[in-house]
């Protein structure tokens, strides 16, 4: 499947902010900025769809944070504006694990049981999230329960008084 759809990125790098990490707890370090632009090609050619998004990195522990304001918005915010929009980022990034059990719970949804299993997998672990992954986890949840339940009244309760 690779070869079928390319990537290219390009980084632009933008100004240096300064900003409290909150990965290696370092105060007042300089973050790196930079607009990276991922262009998708179906067999190389045709042009599916543009990703763009903004990276701050830690100059410190060259750790990488997504931000949503661009590199020029950044270096017009104050210190502790970055530092609390990164930290806030930071309490809404879910773990590709977790949201792989959210995924499963929705569209395994149907099947009875394995639904219910990795739902409350995704709740437990979204619980704290500020995220939409909440939300979907609880749907998730809510999918499986009905499937699982309406086994229990229509397959399982009838066999059981025949
Ligand atoms: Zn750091």
């Amino acid at each position: 499947m690779q070869f079928l759809i390319t990537q290219r990125t390009t980084t632009t790098p933008g100004p240096n902010v300064t900003f409290d990490c909150p990965a290696c707890k370092s105060d007042g370090v300089a973050g790196e900025t930079a607009a990276v632009e991922e262009l998708n090609r179906l067999f190389g050619l045709v042009p599916l769809m543009t990703s763009d998004w903004v990276t701050i990195r830690c100059g410190s522990c060259r750790r990488y944070f997504a931000s949503s304001p661009s590199p020029d918005e950044l270096a017009q915010m104050s210190r502790s504006d970055v530092s609390e929009m990164i930290a806030n980022w930071q309490a809404t990034n879910v773990d590709f694990l977790v949201k792989f059990c959210v995924i499963v719970s929705i569209v395994g949804g149907v099947v009875p049981f394995l639904g219910v299993l990795f739902g409350l997998i995704g709740v437990l672990c979204t619980f704290k999230s500020r995220s939409r992954w909440r939300i979907a986890a609880q749907v998730g949840v809510g999918i499986s329960l009905l499937s699982t339940l309406a086994v229990i009244v229509f397959v399982m309760i009838p066999n059981h008084k025949s």
